[in-house]
């Protein structure tokens, strides 16, 4: 676009900035933001986070990627955020498209616009960014003049109910995948050839998956026949994407100029988990375990205090207990936080993992927080289903340590719904809280507080219980009246999740490719902010369902069978299908699978990634 029609854009913004809430979302120009001048780059590169810039901005994955394409000297990468509602008034009725916080330049007018698809229920806004930044939505509508769409993040471990909207996906870890699809871009550029020839060279990039290449055919009772490359350069299955080690954490922090949901300064300290938790994607999907040495998140942290001023810092892992090097981690921070007067945040402790020293070590670095701890079931034997295993009396002396350490709040998180789960289970949530609130009150009198978090089990892809229902909401109802009789009076605090907004979850996490009509129908029919209670409206959904002629069911109520082809069976997150099976039977007998630290069951991550450990020069991660 000219000059003067950028000024123009940019001109008629600003007019209608003053009319929307929050205009500081929309103008960018924060600390640390990179602008490069438009014509001094070849390749210009729209992150995209498809929700507002409250959420987007402290979302680590997107500052990662950031950061590593701007080190490129001919790539300029640039954010978007979905508009408020507001905002997104404003632009149609001005007919304005949805522009880049830097350059202010149309998404359209981008080379790569990549979009993090970090939850399912995030893809109607997905579809109304790539409305409002006039690129045609589906795949196949795109031509040589339209940015490449690529998507990357947790939720498309299953990525056929996106497939049609994007061109290339990365799956798996996508530090380095992005630099090879600049890469791959930039050479096909300069070689002239055709849309379909970039497409053709992207699949060749270990762990980009570019669903065009693929067809999938049904059998008449509408589940899959055949998933099948159409193409010799498509890969079956399509490997995630890992690394052997993790590379350097970020030392250049945005800082925004509005106020965003999370203040604090984070760092991964480790990725992927070995516990083997049947219900957990994130702990399937991540592994193996790599650890961040020491000495490298310090100094990111320092970085980050110095940049931003925050004072929380926030130890990232998906089980930071179980982080080899925890407290020696936590004592070298103690210099850094206390002549900062910063404070600790370090969710996803393990009930099994952490010791009496961890807890002395953090109540003398952040006194007077909470505590919070996920035992997810309500009794043992469910416990032990959902490979948890935890006695009561393990979690009651956890308990009573948190308690005797001087902690006087607790938050327990649990799930209602897992495959096998009885009404009793339900009850066993409230004799367990109530008798936690006694362990509180013994300790700490009347000011022990209890905060009990009741979440609904969605069976994900690539897990044990991939095969399993998602449970009927009536029954989800039942379970939480449980709770609600169960936990009146006794002083304890309760929060929940809207069941619904869970099975809108199910639907969509557990879909195949024919799932997109219904969230293309759904986004017509108005579906935006699906993650957000104030905007979920589940009619949009069941009318999106009956226009596309989809039984809701069909995704959501059955049991699969071990014989089906499930829509992500195609795509490799490591852990094999026969090693999930075996572990869905092992719950049903009720039988626990140990960590993986002490025995190795082969799960599959040595057989696909065995040959990039090799390669690796420090020896990669710790599998035996
Ligand atoms: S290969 Fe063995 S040790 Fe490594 S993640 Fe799989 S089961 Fe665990």
């Amino acid at each position: 676009m000219p000059h003067h029609q950028i000024d123009t854009l940019w001109r008629r913004v600003e007019r209608i900035l003053p009319t929307v809430t929050k205009p500081g979302r929309y103008v960018g120009g924060e600390l640390n933001q990179v602008v490069k001048p438009w014509d001094s780059v070849s390749t210009h590169v729209a992150l995209v986070f498809p929700d507002i810039y409250d959420l987007g901005q402290s979302n680590l994955g997107m500052a990662l990627l950031y950061d590593i394409l701007n080190q490129r000297s001919d790539v300029a990468a640039e954010r978007a955020f979905s508009p408020w509602t507001d905002m997104e008034a404003a632009l149609r009725s001005a007919d304005l498209p949805l522009f880049s916080l830097e350059n202010k330049r149309s998404l359209a007018e981008f080379d790569i616009v990549g979009v993090s698809l970090p939850y399912e229920t995030i893809y109607t806004n997905f579809l109304n960014i790539l409305d409002l930044g006039r690129i045609p939505l589906r795949n196949q509508d795109r031509t040589q003049a339209h940015p490449l769409v690529i998507a990357g993040g947790q939720a498309i471990f299953n990525p056929e109910p996106v497939a049609p909207f994007v061109d290339a996906f990365v799956i798996g870890e996508g530090e380095q995948a992005i630099l090879e699809v600049v890469d791959c871009f930039q050479s096909w550029q300069t070689s002239g050839a055709d849309r379909e020839a970039l497409l053709v060279q992207l699949a060749g990039i270990s762990g980009v998956y570019v669903p065009s290449l693929y067809t999938v055919d049904y059998l008449p009772d509408g589940t899959i026949q055949h998933i099948t490359a159409a193409h010799p350069a498509a890969s079956l299955p399509v490997n995630k994407r890992i690394m052997a080690e993790l590379p350097p954490a970020m030392t250049r922090f945005l800082v925004p100029n509005v106020e965003v949901a999370h203040e604090r300064v984070s760092v991964e300290i480790m990725r992927g988990c070995t516990r083997g938790c049947r219900f957990c994607h994130a702990g399937m999907v991540n592994r193996p375990i790599r650890e961040r040495p020491i000495e490298d998140i310090l100094v990111s942290l320092r970085y980050g205090l110095d940049q931003t001023g925050y004072e929380e810092v926030s130890l990232l892992s998906l089980s930071s207990s179980d982080y080899s090097q925890i407290v020696p981690l936590i004592e070298g921070l103690r210099q850094l936080l206390s002549e900062r007067q910063v404070n600790i945040s370090l969710p996803s402790l393990r009930i099994e993992s952490f010791s009496e020293e961890l807890m002395d070590v953090l109540q003398s670095l952040s006194p007077g927080g909470g505590f919070t701890l996920a035992p997810e079931a309500g009794t043992e034997r469910l416990r032990n289903i959902i490979n948890k295993p935890l006695t009561d009396e393990e979690l009651m002396e956890t308990v009573r340590a948190v308690f005797r350490h001087g902690w006087k709040s607790l938050k327990l998180y649990f799930m209602i719904g897992h495959p096998g789960e009885t009404l009793e289970d339900v009850e066993g949530i409230v004799t367990l809280s109530r008798a936690i609130l006694q362990e509180g009150r013994r300790a700490a009198g009347g000011r022990a507080r209890l905060h009990v978090g009741v979440s609904t089990f969605i069976p994900k892809p690539h897990t044990p219980f991939q095969w399993a229902p998602f449970e009927d909401p009536a029954v989800i109802q039942q379970k939480l009246a449980i709770l609600h009789d169960g936990l009146r009076g006794a002083k304890i605090k309760m929060t929940w999740n809207d069941p619904k907004a869970s099975l809108l979850e199910a639907w969509l996490s557990r879909g195949d490719r024919r799932m997109a009509e219904v969230i293309f129908n759904a986004w017509r029919n108005g579906a935006r902010f699906d993650a957000w209670s104030e905007h979920f409206n589940l009619d949009h959904w069941q009318q999106a369902f009956i226009q596309s002629g989809l039984d809701p069911h069909f995704y959501s109520k059955r049991e699969r069978s071990p014989e089906e082809i499930l829509p992500w069976d195609h795509i490799n997150a490591g852990v094999r299908k026969t090693v999930l099976l075996k572990d869905y039977e092992w719950s049903k007998a009720g039988k626990v699978r140990p960590d993986c630290r002490q025995t190795c069951y082969a799960c599959g991550i040595l057989s696909t990634f065995g040959v990039l450990r090799l390669a690796s020069p420090n020896g990669g991660w710790k599998c035996p």
